[in-house]
Parts: structure tokens; C-alpha cells; sequence
């Protein structure tokens, strides 16, 4: 996703933490407000990033709560104050970030409750960009994916990868559920959007809604 010559609007992701989810900041220069999207790891590179940037963070919003991406929400929370958000569904997994981290044997530091629950269709305001919060579940039960129309990006976390989809054999995950959430709710978008995967390359809608092997359109 490059970032529009002459346009306020500031995009950047970077895969962080020990499974490299892939994190997104948008930002609105003009007004200096940013989103971040399931700090996984890093925090330190990504407080950087919004310094550099000269952006201060509204909302630190989450695809789901497997805990490779929230391992720095605790951090990043602390240092910019903004608000944890999440779907409620996901609450179970969060508060078990320990047993999450154990299973996996990775180290972790422990991360405040969520201080809002995200809704379907919630919007995210920034000055230059409106985004919407899409309840797409299956590869956990509250697995959200964020679409902003005017640049067309979907950040779909973990519910569809470039050629695959999430895994549904993990904590709650439900295969014809995240069918579902596919096909109606990211399948309906616009097809030439870029989706922003939870890890691995960006693809684009039309690609997966034609080719993706597990769901088509
Ligand atoms: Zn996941
Ligand atoms: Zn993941």
C-alpha cells in the first residue's frame, strides 16, 4: 500500500513480535490522529514510527485476541493512553493471554482489560479516513476485520491470508463460520480493495474472491 502523494493520510504495516503478525498504523497527518492495529510485538519500533510521524494514537483496535496480536497492547496503551478495543467474543481469549503464551512458550508481559467492545459496523474516525468495523467470525469468535473506503484497504487480520484463510482448529474456531463471514461480509466489498493479511503479503479482494482455494466468491 503506498501512501498517496499530496494526501494526508499515512498507512504503514510492519510484521512485529515473535510470529510476525503484521501491524498497521493509519494516521491522518493533518490532524496528527492514528489508528494502530493489533500491536503485536515491537512496541518500541512502532512508538517510533508515530514520533517520527508526528501522530498520536486514538484507538489501538484488534482483529481477535490470539496473543501474537496484542503482546504490546499493554505497552503501547501505557504509553500513548489510548483505549484497548476489541469484540466482546474475544474476551475469553484475551484474559487467557498466559495460557496462550504458555502453550506456544513464549514470554509475555500482562496487558490491561479492554476499555471498549468494538460492535459490528462501529465507525473508526480519523480526520482523512473513515473506517468500519466488520464482524467476521470463525477463525475466533470475535474475529473483526476493519474496511476504509476511501483508500480501499481492508485489514483482515487472520480471517483471510493471500491463497488461504485462518485456521478454525484453534480455541473456538468454526469453519462454516468463517465461510460465512467471507462471503458475505468481505466478498461484498470492492474487489479491486488491497487486504492487509495478518501475516504474509497483502493481496487484493478480486484476487482471493477468483483464486483462493478455500473460498471463493
Ligand atoms: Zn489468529
Ligand atoms: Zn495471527
Amino acid at each position: 500500500m503506498q501512501n498517496q502523494p499530496g494526501s494526508s493520510l499515512f498507512i504503514k504495516t510492519l510484521p512485529v513480535g515473535p510470529l510476525q503478525c503484521n501491524c498497521t498504523i493509519i494516521g491522518d497527518k493533518a490532524s496528527g490522529q492514528a489508528i494502530v492495529i493489533d500491536p503485536g510485538g515491537n512496541p518500541e519500533k512502532l512508538l517510533q514510527i508515530l514520533a517520527d510521524e508526528g501522530l498520536s494514537v486514538s484507538q489501538i483496535i484488534h482483529t481477535h485476541a490470539h496473543f501474537d496480536h496484542f503482546l504490546a497492547s499493554g505497552q503501547m496503551h501505557h504509553s500513548t493512553g489510548a483505549p484497548l478495543c476489541l469484540h466482546k467474543n474475544d474476551k475469553p481469549l484475551w484474559e487467557n493471554l498466559e495460557m496462550q503464551c504458555q502453550r506456544y512458550n513464549i514470554p509475555f508481559q500482562a496487558v490491561p482489560q479492554p476499555h471498549h467492545w468494538l460492535e459490528h459496523e462501529e465507525t473508526l474516525k480519523l480526520d482523512a479516513v473513515t473506517g468500519k468495523a466488520l464482524f467476521t467470525p470463525g477463525h475466533t469468535p470475535g474475529s473483526m476485520s476493519f474496511w476504509f473506503e476511501a483508500p480501499k484497504l481492508l485489514v483482515a487480520g487472520d480471517t483471510l491470508f493471500k491463497g488461504a484463510i485462518g485456521r478454525t482448529d484453534l480455541w473456538g474456531g468454526d469453519y462454516p463460520t468463517i465461510e460465512r463471514s467471507i462471503k458475505t461480509q468481505l466478498y461484498t466489498l470492492d474487489e479491486t480493495a488491497t487486504v492487509i493479511t495478518g501475516h504474509g503479503p497483502s493481496t487484493t479482494l478480486g484476487d482471493e474472491m477468483r483464486h483462493n482455494p478455500f473460498v471463493r466468491a
